[in-house]
């Protein structure tokens, strides 16, 4: 399954503007976000990740492959749901995965034509929106469809760092 993906830091009333283009509001979720690297490779060099995210419907662990392109972050995802996230830290802890950062974040997701926009307050970082596309139709084309509801929002200038990233360039991260 591919991820097709841009984000960008939001602004206030971001939220009106999505509702004013005929976006409904999907639902706001809490993430509490484990990433973790390999004993076998650094993560951040190879532009993978392994992620388990804790929220209140449940919790879910996520394998991410590099990201495609220069312009997105778009990159192949899987997930599989999580009955016992505490256990499924102690198999990757006893197997030499380690916890390497924690991310916190509230998200508002609304439903616009065929995206997903995600508005997240990031602890720490500030307010950012993402819009998403998943599928394994063609995928540049749903590029350029999640590109231009960037633009459409005023938002120009997509960012290609993921929160671990931007978490580390603020200091936030040692
Ligand atoms: P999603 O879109 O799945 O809800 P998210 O929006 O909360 O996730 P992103 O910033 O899009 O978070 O993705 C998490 C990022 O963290 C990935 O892009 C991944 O490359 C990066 N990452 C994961 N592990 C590491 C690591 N050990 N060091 C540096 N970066 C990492
Ligand atoms: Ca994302």
């Amino acid at each position: 399954m591919i991820e097709v993906e841009v984000k960008a830091r939001s602004f206030p009333g971001i939220e009106e503007k999505i509702l004013d283009l005929g976006g409904e509001l999907i639902g706001v979720e809490n993430h509490l976000d484990l990433y973790f690297n390999s004993p076998f490779c650094d993560f951040a060099r190879t532009d993978e990740a392994l992620r388990i995210r804790v929220k209140e419907e449940g919790a879910r662990l996520t394998y991410k492959g590099p990201k495609l392109d220069s312009e997105t972050k778009s990159r192949r995802e899987l997930t599989v749901r999580v009955d016992d996230p505490k256990a499924l830290e102690s198999i990757l802890e006893s197997v030499g995965f380690s916890r390497a950062a924690v991310v916190k974040k509230r998200r508002t997701k609304y439903g616009l034509k065929e995206a997903v926009l995600c508005v997240d307050e990031v602890e720490g970082l500030g307010s950012f929106v993402e819009v998403e596309l998943s599928g394994d139709e063609d995928w540049e084309a749903q590029k350029r469809t999640a590109l231009d509801i960037l633009k459409t929002l005023g938002l120009v200038e997509p960012i290609r760092k993921s929160y671990l990233e931007l978490l580390n360039d603020a200091g936030e991260i040692e």
